[in-house]
């Protein structure tokens, strides 16, 4: 299910339901759990889902980001600071409006599915984050997004990673996990993560703003518009990837998603987004 208000045409919007019923299995976090074993968080959360209708959403934002979000009241999220922001803003938008502007309800116009590729056409669960949102919690500007990084050894080098929503920690998860996968050494290269720029051509904020997100093996990255020179959002482009799924699990094993399960593909590309993860594991 999309949002009916995200307007598609129709070939678009039968396309991006069909990606909602793959086989999410492998779609795991455990981002807050201190142990190493294969008992994630989102088995527990999933388990303890209320009967009934309840907006996956809403409610994988509160599981996702407890330090920040003390409850969502009908269209209105609470902040525990006393801060408020809208969880639909009610304006109706295009696929590249959406990006653009996404606020907090079109981060789950998808869902999301490492397993399910080529993704299906403008699959792009997690691609949208609202600004407002991101902003609030991992800083507003350069300044404020800095003093939240800590240091994270990985693969024997520091990298800047933010602490907050305990995504540094999660990301030295991974890094312990993948010192256990010799055979997996020529991947983890790391590229960058904390940098504070826009997404390339467009005018949102890149999500290496905020410090949740790592590039890692560009030498086996294929990206979109590599692959696909010029192409606009809703083109129907040629999808690539060189990276093997085992490497993508134990990233999502502690709450990050791939940017290669997205329709415009960026491999090397992983995001602490345990919302993500968590509202993809929801039963229909
Ligand atoms: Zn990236």
């Amino acid at each position: 299910m999309i949002k009916a208000r995200v307007l598609l045409a129709a070939i678009t919007f039968l396309s991006i339901t069909s990606c909602r019923t793959g086989d999410n299995g492998n779609a795991e976090t455990n981002a807050s759990d201190e142990s190493c074993n294969n008992t994630s968080n989102t088995d527990t959360i999933v388990e303890k889902i209320p009967s009934g209708r309840i907006d996956g959403g809403k409610y994988a934002l509160q599981q996702a980001y407890p330090d920040f979000i003390k409850s969502i009241d009908g269209n209105t999220v609470r902040f525990k600071d006393g801060d408020t922001m809208p969880y639909d803003d009610g304006k109706e938008k295009d696929f590249d409006t959406m990006l653009d502007n996404s606020d907090i309800d079109d981060m789950f116009f998808c869902k999301y599915d490492s397993n399910n590729t080529p993704p299906e056409y403008l699959a792009d669960a997690g691609r949208s984050r609202c600004e407002a949102l991101f902003k609030k919690m991992y800083g507003s500007s350069p300044e404020q997004a800095t003093k939240n990084l800590v240091n994270v050894s990985w693969m024997g080098k520091n990298v800047k990673f933010t602490r907050v929503n305990g995504a540094a920690d999660s990301l030295a998860k991974v890094a312990d996990e993948l010192s256990r996968h010799p055979e997996l050494k020529k991947y983890t290269a790391c590229s960058g993560t904390y940098y504070w720029r826009k997404v390339r051509g467009a005018e949102r904020q890149s999500a290496h703003s905020y410090g949740i997100a790592i590039d890692i093996a560009v030498p086996y990255s294929d990206y979109w518009l590599w692959k696909n020179p010029k192409a606009k959002e809703t083109d129907h482009i040629t999808y690539a990837n060189r990276f093997p799924h085992e490497l993508v699990e134990i990233f999502e094993h502690h709450g990050f998603i791939w940017g290669g399960a997205w329709y415009h593909f960026d491999t090397m590309h992983f995001e602490f987004r345990p919302e993500i993860l968590l509202y993809s594991r929801l039963p229909e």
